[in-house]
């Protein structure tokens, strides 16, 4: 039987917010909702318990795969590349597009990994572009992000329930007078990630909706500037993706965490196995209706 936790760290107690929320005790800090905690729990609800631990019985934790740790390098990369281009350097070689691409790709560490490399040599020749672009266009003050992993706190009213927001957007462009959030992804491009990538990209704007002025300014953003536009970029299969904001989205998002906050109340988060997405999940060997539960006969 799952019990709620009746004592918080002092992190969570500062914080204000946790992911073990006690609906039941006035005292409890709020429900912490991310872009991740909001995916695992869409996903399979059984492994937001395993992720997020609500109950405070401990996470369980599968083994880091390659793609998630490739992740992880290639986003750290790609922070540090936007805080190193110079857009000035890069002028010099506005007419020679190779060495263009070879400037760009310098700004990336050196890898013997040749999937990461093939990222990276994707990223360059997209930014090389992009940089010609914008020179032709005369936009090329808008050729580097205004936020480069943005953090945003905000509070945000789930039907009643405050809950706590945070998330980290990627990169934030500015197109057409308005901002355009533009998530990166390590991964091969779908068709049918569309519906889960406008889902992260909603929860951004959300985000920044719902953030106060003094949080967005202290990230280097204009308060009343909105998205006009949101993107995604999976390098993997040279995709960049952009399209005006759907507000319809939100909706879909609200829902979400409609279900999210009912399973805390009802203490249900049911393991929602199915062989095709147990097979691709990281618990998977870990899980009990995975590899974790198979006892072998022998
Ligand atoms: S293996 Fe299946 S049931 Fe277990 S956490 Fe992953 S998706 Fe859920």
């Amino acid at each position: 039987m799952n019990e709620y936790v009746e004592a918080w760290t002092e992190n969570d107690l500062n914080n204000g917010f946790t992911y073990q929320w006690n609906p039941d005790d006035g005292k409890s800090p709020m429900l912490k909702i991310t872009k991740s905690s909001l995916g695992t729990y869409g996903f399979c609800r059984g492994s937001y318990v395993m992720n997020y631990d609500p109950f405070g019985n401990g996470k369980i934790k599968g083994p880091p795969t390659e793609a998630m740790l490739r992740g992880t390098e290639v986003h750290n990369a790609q922070e540090a590349f936007w805080d190193l281009v110079d857009t000035e350097e890069m002028m010099e070689h506005i007419d020679d597009p190779n060495k263009l691409v070879k400037s760009f790709m310098a700004l990336y560490p050196e890898t013997n990994d040749e999937t990461t490399s093939s990222l990276y040599k994707g990223m360059a020749s997209w930014s090389a572009e992009r940089f010609i672009d914008c020179v032709k266009d005369g936009t090329l003050e808008f050729f580097k992000p205004v936020g480069n992993e943005v953090r945003l706190n905000a509070k945000f009213d789930v039907n009643g329930v405050q809950v706590h927001l945070q998330g980290i957007i990627d990169r934030l462009f500015i197109h057409e007078g308005s901002y355009v959030p533009l998530e990166l992804k390590t991964g091969v491009w779908k068709d049918s990630k569309a519906t889960h990538m406008r889902k992260e990209m909603a929860f951004y704007k959300m985000l920044l909706d719902n953030a106060t002025d003094e949080e967005k300014i202290a990230e280097g953003l204009d308060p009343n500037m909105e998205f006009g536009y949101w993107g995604w970029f999976f390098p993997a299969s040279n995709y960049i993706f952009l399209e005006p904001v759907k507000a319809r989205t939100e909706q879909s998002v609200l829902n979400s965490m409609q279900k999210l906050v009912d399973s805390y109340m009802t203490k249900e988060f049911p393991f929602d196995d199915f062989y095709k997405k147990c097979r691709k999940c990281g618990l998977f060997s870990v899980c009990e209706k995975g590899e974790g539960g198979i006892t072998y006969d022998w």
